[in-house]
C-alpha cells in the first residue's frame, strides 16, 4: 500500500538548485511527488558556510521506511556527498521527516525526524504542503517558531528544473 511520506531536502554545495530538482527527480522514480517552495536559509551549527537552499518533497511510495532510507541516502551519496563535519556544509542532506502517523525508534531512523518541530527551513515548506497538519497535538502553523520565521523564499513551486543527467 503507498505510504504518505515527508522528505526535508536541502544543500549548500554546489549549483544547489539543481542538486534539489535532481533529487526531485529521482524521488519521483520511488513514487507521486509534490514540491514545496524553495527557501533560503542561515546554516545551523557552523556558520562559516554557504546559506542552504531547502525545500520538502511529499512522496506516496509503497517502500518500506528503512528501504526508503537506503534511497535517500544513495541519492545522497550519487550528489557526491562526503561528510566533512557535523551540521557541516553538503551537497545534498535527505532527511525522513514524516512517514504516515508512524513513531520509529531505529538505530539508523528515527521519524518523525528529530529537527522537525524547531527548525523553520523544514516547517515552512511542510506548510506549504499540508497547511493544517497537526503533530504531538500542536497545529503547526501555530508554533512559535513558525510565526518568527523570516525564511527567505527563493522561488515557488516552480522551481524544480530538467535533469541534468
Ligand atoms: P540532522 O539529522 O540533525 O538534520 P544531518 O541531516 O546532517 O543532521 P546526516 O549526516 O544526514 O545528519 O545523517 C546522520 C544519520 O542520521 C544517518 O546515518 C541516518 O541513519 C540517521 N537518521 C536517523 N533518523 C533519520 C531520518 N529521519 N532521516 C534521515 N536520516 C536519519
Ligand atoms: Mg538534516
Ligand atoms: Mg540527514
Amino acid at each position: 500500500m503507498k505510504q504518505q511520506t515527508f522528505i526535508g531536502l536541502g544543500s549548500n554545495l554546489g549549483d544547489s538548485q539543481q542538486i534539489l530538482s535532481d533529487a526531485v527527480h529521482k524521488l519521483a522514480t520511488l513514487g507521486e511527488v509534490r514540491v514545496s517552495k524553495l527557501y533560503h536559509s542561515a546554516p545551523m551549527g557552523p556558520q562559516d558556510q554557504p546559506h542552504y537552499h531547502n525545500a520538502v518533497a511529499e512522496l506516496y511510495t509503497e517502500l518500506e521506511p528503512l528501504q526508503l532510507l537506503d534511497q535517500l541516502q544513495a541519492f545522497e551519496q550519487q550528489s557526491g556527498r562526503v561528510r566533512l563535519r557535523h551540521w557541516g556544509e553538503r551537497t545534498l542532506d535527505l532527511d525522513l521527516l514524516l512517514y504516515a502517523d508512524q513513531e520509529i525508534e531505529h538505530e539508523r531512523l528515527v521519524v518523525p525526524h528529530v529537527g522537525l518541530m524547531l527548525r523553520d527551513f523544514v516547517l515552512m515548506p511542510l506548510l506549504d504542503l499540508a497547511p493544517k497538519m497537526v503533530l504531538n497535538g500542536q497545529l503547526l502553523a501555530t508554533l512559535p517558531v513558525v510565526k518568527a520565521s523570516e525564511l527567505e523564499v527563493l522561488a515557488d513551486q516552480s522551481w524544480v528544473q530538467e535533469p541534468t543527467v
